[in-house]
């Protein structure tokens, strides 16, 4: 039976026990005259790593975040600052070539580096610890030619790999697997406590930042004029969209990224001796464990449990999502308690490397970074330098391997058509299954949500409140239209073709949207 822990992240929850709650900052409540050399539009890794090295160089910046700085994607991950991402550098090497391995290989390196100098430079406690990274294979067969294959890749890329027979010498002795590879010298932290250091370290620089502000719409121009779901406004010379997905459409991006969510706890256990000291990935993407210890080593990390943002599985609760996950914990590690449990989302690139950069080729001054499959923090903070270095005019050697207006069509074409057919899937198919199979209102409990019949074929994506009252929306995704589905386990609704989340009573959680949706 898996516990009833109120969804919270640990590294938000830690951080409020260790530091208190944190900085707030002001809503946009009425049009801003000013204007701003950078706008940058979302206050997460990407957004504010990039708004700290662009103000380092005199640029004059407004940061605008729809919810409250550092809470996206990097508050809800395993905080892991990995170059070793499962298995990634023999795909590289196979998909584009030795040199773009290795340049991807030396430019994540750098970014670690870049991460701990950044810690240190504004002196941010947030728990960072050097330690390996280790990605183990669960099958003598394929897995295991695979992990070696892997560890010669990522040496030949610039990390410091190696094979090893064994992980037990640390790790449980219950988790059966043939082989691994190894990469010393990566680190994990608490990266929510990162990011409010940088929303300091901006804010003593007298940077604007502004919460609860939702960009709505951008105008191109010059300058571009962004304006707040509330209809404020800002004008910006170069604007960096840094919202995870962008929101802009005409980039295209959301065609070219597919959305997985996965399913993190945080546990105690009964005898500290059994504590891990490293950090583990089993090799296995689709039934992937992601492990590794605070600083402190008295907590455990684990993520998994997860599928296709949107769609929802259907069998029993204990074998996907937060269930599956603590059931793993529980069969290798003498767990005590469920301390927290949180979840989030990633966008998987169609060629396996993130865009970054201009964002399309109708503009010189719109920026995004995306598709970081998982492993952002050293793709984004790397993705912060190069998209600093191209508004400042400044050259950078990583910046043409991952230009995000590529449409290259020897890597790109296969994997882009295939999430275009789980969209069209998803787009037509969850309409009429809607229809043959959904809900009646009534049987909805307090706190729970369903797609429901309304009228004879008509559909609903209905939510009853803990005060019993029933809200009713049209299902349709107000970003492209494909119909959302219910998340029991986070009690929201999801779209599965661009990762849209909704709460039960329709306000937007994640973007590419920017509009609730609508009430019937
Ligand atoms: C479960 C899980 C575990 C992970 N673990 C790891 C790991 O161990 N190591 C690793 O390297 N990576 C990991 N990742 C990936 C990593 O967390 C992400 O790649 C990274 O956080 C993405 O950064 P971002 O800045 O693009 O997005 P975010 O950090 O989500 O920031 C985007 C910000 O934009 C804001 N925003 C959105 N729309 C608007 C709008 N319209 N107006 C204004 N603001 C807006 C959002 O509110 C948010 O604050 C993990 C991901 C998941 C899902």
């Amino acid at each position: 039976m898996a516990s009833t822990t109120q969804l919270c992240s640990y590294w938000f929850k830690s951080h409020a026990e260790k530091y208190g709650r944190p900085r707030t900052y002001p809503k946009i409540t009425r049009d801003i005259p000013d204007r701003y050399d950078v706008a940058v539009i979302g206050a997460g890794w990407f957004g504010l790593n990039t708004a700290l090295k662009l103000h380092e160089q005199g640029k004059k910046i407004i940061v605008i975040e729809a919810s409250k700085v550092g809470q996206g994607t990097a508050n809800n991950s395993t905080a892991k600052i990995s170059s070793q991402h499962q298995i990634k550098y023999t795909n590289l090497i196979k998909k584009h070539g030795k040199d773009l391995a290795f340049n991807f290989g030396t430019m994540n390196e750098e970014a670690i580096l870049d991460i701990e100098n950044t810690i240190k430079k504004y002196n941010i406690p947030c728990d960072w610890k050097r330690a390996a990274h280790i990605v183990f294979a669960e099958e003598s067969g394929k897995e295991f030619d695979e992990i070696k294959a892997e560890a010669m890749n990522a040496n030949l890329s610039g990390l410091k790999a190696s094979f090893q027979q064994s992980i037990h010498d640390d790790a449980p002795s219950t988790i059966q697997h043939y082989g691994a590879m190894r990469v010393d010298d990566q680190a994990f932290m608490n990266t929510y406590s990162y990011l409010v250091g940088i929303a300091d370290a901006l804010h003593n620089g007298k940077v604007e930042i502004y919460e609860d502000s939702r960009i709505g719409d951008i105008s191109f121009g010059a300058p571009h004029k962004l304006t707040t779901v509330d209809g404020h406004k800002i004008e910006a010379q170069k604007v960096v969209v840094a919202t995870h997905l962008p929101i802009i459409d005409r980039s295209g991006h959301f065609s070219l990224v597919e959305p997985s969510r996965s399913y993190c706890i945080a546990v105690t256990l009964t005898d500290e001796s059994k504590m891990i000291k490293e950090m583990y990935i089993n090799e296995n993407s689709s039934k992937t464990i992601s492990l590794r210890p605070t600083a402190d080593g008295k907590v455990l990390i684990l993520c998994g449990g997860g599928h296709s943002t949107g769609e929802i599985p259907k069998g029993d609760p204990s074998t996907w999502g937060y269930g599956a996950v603590e059931s793993w914990a529980r069969k290798h590690f003498p767990v005590k308690e469920v301390i927290a449990k949180w979840s989030a989302m990633d966008y998987y690139p169609a060629d396996k490397i993130p865009y970054i950069g201009l964002a399309h080729h109708g503009s010189d001054s719109l920026y995004v970074a995306t598709g970081f499959g998982k492993w952002g923090f050293t793709q984004g903070m790397a993705a912060a330098q190069i998209v600093t270095d191209l508004i400042l005019g400044n050259p950078n050697k990583y910046a043409r391997y991952f230009d995000a207006r590529r449409w290259d069509l020897t890597h790109t074409a296969m994997t882009a058509a295939m999430i275009q057919a789980h969209v069209t899937k998803h787009f037509v198919g969850d309409r009429i299954s809607h229809i043959m199979s959904s809900n009646d209102i009534e049987d909805l409990v307090p706190g729970e949500g369903a797609i429901c019949k309304d009228g004879i074929v008509g559909t609903v994506a209905a939510f009853r409140d803990e005060q019993g009252v029933i809200h009713k929306f049209d299902p349709k995704c107000t970003h492209l239209g494909c119909h959302v589905n219910w998340n029991p386990q986070n009690k929201n609704f999801e779209c599965p073709c661009h990762g849209s989340v909704f709460t039960g009573t329709g306000e937007v959680l994640h973007g590419p949207t920017t509009l609730p949706l609508k009430k019937k």
